[in-house]
């Protein structure tokens, strides 16, 4: 397996596989790798002969008072886990590589994609991750790239500057890896202690049980929201961002269901933040 640290070594690699006609799906993340990244890479596996990941904790899609700095970082476990997954590379940029001195431009997907639900919280965190997503794709070029459903936001901005910037990167969204509770497998889950783990727990229950009775009775979804939002408030959330139904295409906040419609959430139990996603079948 190839351990890159900056984009000329990269290249000069996937240049040659190219040469061979070989297909290369990327797989960015942020490291700190759990089953739901390798889901990505078995996907990524399955449908390109040439598999390469990127880790990057990534400065400029933190906000200030947020936490990268306590982000958890395990370069050679990461390491070792994409060895044993079959990946071909690892691209392990230092900052110069990404941030070169000087650096002045940022890529900003405008309108309700980036306005509401994560938008509205973390402001400049799609512009970060837009930034360094489209670098990744000039950098490695790869043909295709997986992202998690279990960033449905994140998934559509991406889709969006990849089209409206003609990067045309093939992209492929990867249904939500969950334990065996339904909890979405997440870096950040690191951070809860038992007690707290026990809370996260039920965050999908709710969502799902709000899909149900969006489902089966023709009230006002911001109804069931706002009842949502008090339920988790009642088992331990400590603070809810939001809880919304949207259109999966423009994540526009919904009034009814429409055929493509999608539940996202944010919820914080004391100091960790947790986001899930469901859509409405
Ligand atoms: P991160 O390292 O958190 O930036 O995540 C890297 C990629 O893995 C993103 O495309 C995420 O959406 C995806 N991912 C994270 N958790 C999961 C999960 N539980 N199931 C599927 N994909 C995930």
């Amino acid at each position: 397996m190839n351990i890159w640290r900056n984009k000329q070594e990269a290249r000069l690699a996937i240049q040659e596989w190219k040469a061979t006609n070989h297909k290369l799906a990327l797989v960015p993340t942020m490291g700190a790798l759990h089953e739901g990244h390798l889901s990505l890479v078995h996907a990524a596996r399955k449908k390109a002969e040439r598999v390469v990941v990127s880790i990057f904790v990534n400065p400029r899609q933190f906000g200030k008072n947020e936490d990268f700095g306590r982000y958890p970082r395990q370069e050679a476990k990461d390491i070792a886990l994409l060895q044993e997954a079959g990946v071909d590379g690892v691209f392990i940029p230092d900052i110069d590589t990404i941030y070169q001195q000087g650096h002045a431009t940022g890529v900003q997907v405008q309108g309700s994609l980036t306005e509401g639900f994560c938008g509205a919280f973390r402001p400049g965190h799609f512009e970060g991750v837009a930034t360094i997503v489209s670098k990744l794709f000039l950098q490695l070029r790869p043909d295709l790239a997986l992202f998690g459903e279990k960033d449905f936001q994140q998934l559509q901005v991406i889709r969006r500057f990849n089209s409206d910037l003609d990067i045309d990167v093939e992209i492929v969204g990867v249904p939500t890896l969950r334990d065996s509770t339904g909890l979405a497998l997440s870096s950040r889950n690191a951070y809860l202690t038992t007690d707290e783990l026990a809370i996260a727990r039920q965050f999908n229950g709710i969502l799902r049980q709000a899909i149900e009775q969006a489902i089966a009775t023709p009230q006002s979804l911001a109804k069931i929201s706002r009842e949502s939002v008090e339920n988790l408030l009642r088992i331990g959330f400590t603070k809810v961002d939001y809880l919304a139904f949207c259109a999966a295409e423009n994540l526009q906040i919904l009034e009814s269901l429409s055929d493509n419609s999608r539940l996202l959430g944010a919820a914080w139990i004391n100091k960790t933040r947790l986001i899930d996603n469901f859509p409405v079948v």
